[in-house]
């Protein structure tokens, strides 16, 4: 193992800088030189691969977004593109590849591994929606970009006493959506795993609005139904003052919390240690706070199941 190649790949997430940084500290620790691939699998296939250096990768742990920039590209999807981009990480003079991305990203590296291009796997997206881990680097610093938003709304809902529909980000996954209702109390939580009743809803609208309660959150994943027709809807039914926020690709960026560091540097250790051992194919979770991997094909096998128990607490707790 001399020269390994790193990119980021899919939608961005705080935290990738992190992730980035770690493969090309681990590597160089151990003698292998690091190099970065531009624009995800769109970079392999043009050759935008340059060396990165210890001091290359400063300076960016705090840092959203990535510095290997990232895009999704269709091209690799074919069979033509799948073998350019193999021949050109061999002719690059590259032994491994280290992938940190999303699902989607990942069913790319399988392919480049089955091609006989050893490849790791290392999930980076804001979706939380990767099987084989219980989070995923980017989560949890959306998770507290939705919740300073939805906290500053709840102002504003409280004076005005007005409902509040605000719509997150998660269009098949709704931990997002989950995760930020339950940490803000909201009333109702729609995601796309599970349907949702709007008699229900509306009968939780109005018995707070009995009981006194002078606003009302409802976090609606996008995957879920739209913001906007459910507001208008809810307000219709109730009529109760309604307004909706879409918070968009605020949820996206920021400087990755604590948490989404630590996890990034974890797991990207953890893929160049699996690459150092001669192991490929593989991509690195977090389980019970044990970091572990699988490999990619198994991984992403198994459907990402949101957690009803978490659900079922969140419409106890908003009674
Ligand atoms: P996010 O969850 O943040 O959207 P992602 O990695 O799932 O990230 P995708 O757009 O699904 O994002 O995938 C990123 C890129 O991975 C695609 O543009 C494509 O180049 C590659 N890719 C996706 N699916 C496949 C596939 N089935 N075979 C080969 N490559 C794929």
């Amino acid at each position: 193992m001399r020269n390994i190649g790193i990119l980021t790949s899919g939608g961005d997430s705080p935290g990738m800088n992190a992730a980035i940084r770690a493969v090309v500290r681990k590597a160089i620790y151990h003698d292998v030189r690091a190099w970065g691939i531009n624009y995800g699998f769109s970079g392999l296939l043009n050759n935008d691969i340059h060396p990165l250096e210890i001091g290359d990768v400063g300076d960016i742990i705090h840092r959203g977004g990535t510095m290997l920039y990232t895009a999704r590209c269709e091209e690799f999807k074919t069979k033509e593109g799948q073998e350019k981009a193999v021949r050109h990480l061999r002719d690059a003079g590259m032994d491994a590849l280290v992938v940190i991305g999303g699902d989607g990203s990942f069913q790319g590296a399988q392919v480049l591994n089955d091609l006989g291009f050893p490849t790791i796997g290392v999930p980076a997206t804001i979706d939380n929606d990767v099987p084989g881990t219980d989070f995923t680097v980017g989560f949890d610093t959306a998770l507290n970009t939705v919740i300073e938003a939805i906290d500053k709304i709840r102002d504003t809902a409280t004076s005005h006493e007005r409902t509040y529909v605000i719509e997150v980000m998660g269009r098949d996954a709704g931990d997002l959506a989950l995760w930020s209702g339950l940490a803000d109390g909201a009333e109702t939580i729609l995601i796309p795993e599970q349907p949702y009743d709007m008699d229900d809803t509306v009968h939780r609208l109005v018995r707070g609005h009995k009981r006194g309660k002078k606003h009302s959150i409802i976090i609606v994943a996008e995957g879920a139904a739209s913001g906007v027709e459910f507001g208008k809807e809810i307000q219709e039914r109730t009529g109760f003052e309604t307004r909706v926020t879409v918070l968009g690709h605020i949820q996206r960026g920021g400087s990755p919390t604590a948490f989404d560091r630590v996890l990034a540097s974890r797991l990207a250790a953890h893929a160049m240690e699996l690459l150092l051992n001669g192991k490929s194919g593989r991509l690195v979770g977090m389980l019970a706070n044990q970091i572990v991997d699988q490999q990619i094909g198994n991984a992403l096998q198994k459907p990402h199941h949101i957690d009803e128990n978490m659900y079922r607490l969140s419409q106890e707790l908003s009674i």
